[in-house]
């Protein structure tokens, strides 16, 4: 009944049409997490004319077929995501930079998560809020706005550190 037994290494995983095909190459070809508006400009340059309307569908398509995977923050647009497997994120507050990352202990904390809350875990993801390294220490030839933004960085974690606790 299935198709068929063999690997599907040289085979696309479905048959995608033109447009979808080169929504899923921008999405790969970057590791930004761009949002569907931000595709939406990427793909337009190697498919003049292509709408809004159909980048979206495709995005949907494209997640639903387990290709993608988008994600959502809070309130603002969601993101797609290349990597489909379980890992974690780190969001920059000073640029908005969201990279991965993948945390081993991420399975003893969902169990952990799982005790306190009394809920049966499904999966687990974390997110890192805080400042990114190009944030942190800006380039040396960036000047005085840079320095400044360091500052302010490097006062917002001694502020977070002190904390409220006693
Ligand atoms: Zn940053
Ligand atoms: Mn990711």
């Amino acid at each position: 009944m299935a198709k068929s037994a063999g690997t599907k290494e040289s085979k696309p995983e479905v048959n995608l049409t033109r447009q979808r095909e080169a929504i899923l190459t921008v999405i790969r070809g970057r590791e930004d997490h761009p949002t569907a508006n931000e595709i939406f400009q990427a793909a337009s340059l190697s498919l003049p004319g292509i709408s809004y309307a159909t980048v979206y569908n495709s995005l949907r398509f494209l997640k639903e077929a387990g290709l993608v995977l988008e994600i959502k923050f809070g309130d603002s647009a969601s993101r797609y995501d290349r990597e489909t497997g379980r890992h974690d994120h780190a969001i920059c507050n000073c640029c908005g930079k969201l990279v991965d990352f993948e945390l081993p202990q991420a399975a003893d904390l969902m169990r952990a998560a799982a005790r306190r809350s009394k809920f049966q875990p499904a999966s687990v993801h974390l997110t890192l809020r805080g400042i990114c390294p190009d944030c942190l220490e800006p380039d040396a030839t960036a000047g005085a706005d840079s320095l400044s933004l360091k500052a302010r960085a490097d006062r917002k974690v001694r502020q977070r550190k002190a904390g409220p606790k006693a």
